[in-house]
């Protein structure tokens, strides 16, 4: 059976068999517990996972993503991991990590209907009302985009010390 799935848990195996290798205690030192020092709240986005482009391992960052890394004060879900890794796991740090070429950033600068994603991306629009006249005052729509990447993280950032 040549289903791609079928690869991902060849190479969990893989990877598993690997660790063990390097360290014989790796697994049963993790099931004793995590003790991440940041809370990641970053983008859904396939190509932007907190371990890989961090190069930390299993146990070092908790993680919460959805599209375009937002803080949202009425979704439970993110506001539950915040309150966990603050209040329990002891988190130092919170970095919201943004990423250019972010299709939710994109969608919420187009006028177009996407269907349901529309009421998430209502929440991007606002931001980019907030940045409006800096926004709209750069022609070039790449930079303009870049920008708004930017200025989200920073909204995002005001949100997480808000709540
Ligand atoms: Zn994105």
């Amino acid at each position: 059976m040549d289903r791609y799935y079928n690869k991902l848990i060849e190479n969990n195996i893989k990877v598993t068999q690997a660790r063990l290798v390097e360290d014989p205690d790796y697994y049963r030192k993790l099931s004793l517990g995590q003790q991440p020092k940041v809370l990641w709240i970053g983008c859904a986005d396939s190509r932007v996972p907190s371990n890989e482009i961090t190069g930390s391992r299993q146990g070092e960052i908790f993680v919460h993503r959805n599209i375009a890394n937002m803080v949202v004060h009425s979704d439970m879900n993110m506001l539950s991991v915040l309150d966990y890794a603050v209040n329990v796991l002891k988190v130092e740090h919170v970095i919201v990590c943004g990423h250019y070429g972010c299709g939710g950033i994109e969608a919420a600068m187009s006028n177009k209907q996407f269907g349901l994603i529309d009421n998430w991306l209502r929440h991007l629009k606002d931001v980019y009302r907030l940045y409006q006249q800096e926004l709209d005052a750069i022609e070039d729509e790449p930079e303009r985009l870049r920008r708004f990447v930017e200025v989200n993280v920073i909204e995002q950032v005001f949100l997480v010390v808000a709540d």
